[in-house]
């Protein structure tokens, strides 16, 4: 049995911030407003595994008013949510990946993101080597991701399940 997930997250840019995008940091002038770490690849794609396998979503299991996610690297999110898949007898077949950023060419950048993604999923699955893909666009200087103000990241994960 096969299950899919979808994520989106947002996030303000404000000078001054570090923006993290999939565990990396990236070189910026501009970085997320956030109570964790502000990573919205690494949000959407929690999101998109609490999805597919129907374990709600990362507010719920990591509230922004609790002081312990202040500051914190998002891998723990994927992680978790990851454990949970994993627990509920689910295995990873392949992610797809996209970042909206106006300001910064993320093409130096996507590989190094794709090995990170691997790297923290690979803890929990065997991963293909082509099935982590990361893509990055521009929004055109439409809206808010356009004009600067935000970042933002859609992800779909499709799990596999032998047990049902
Ligand atoms: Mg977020």
């Amino acid at each position: 049995m096969y299950r899919v997930g979808l994520g989106f997250d947002i996030h303000r840019l404000e000078p001054g911030r570090e923006l993290w995008l999939g565990g990396v940091k990236i070189p910026s002038a501009l970085g997320a407003v956030a109570h964790s770490d502000g990573d919205v690849l690494l949000h959407a794609l929690t999101d998109a595994i609490l999805g597919a396998v129907g374990g709600g979503d990362i507010g719920e299991r990591f509230p922004d008013t609790d002081p312990r996610w202040k500051g914190h690297a998002s891998a723990r999110f994927v992680e978790d949510a990851a454990s949970a898949a994993r627990d509920r007898g689910f295995t990873l077949v392949n992610i797809d990946a996209t970042v909206f950023l106006q300001e910064v060419k993320l093409s130096p950048y996507k590989q190094r993101i794709s090995e990170r993604l691997k790297e923290i999923l690979g803890a929990f699955w065997p991963i293909e080597g082509d099935a982590v893909n990361v893509k990055a666009k521009t929004m055109e200087s439409c809206d808010a991701v356009g004009e600067g103000r935000a970042v933002s990241a859609q992800v779909v994960v499709l799990l596999a399940s032998t047990a049902r």
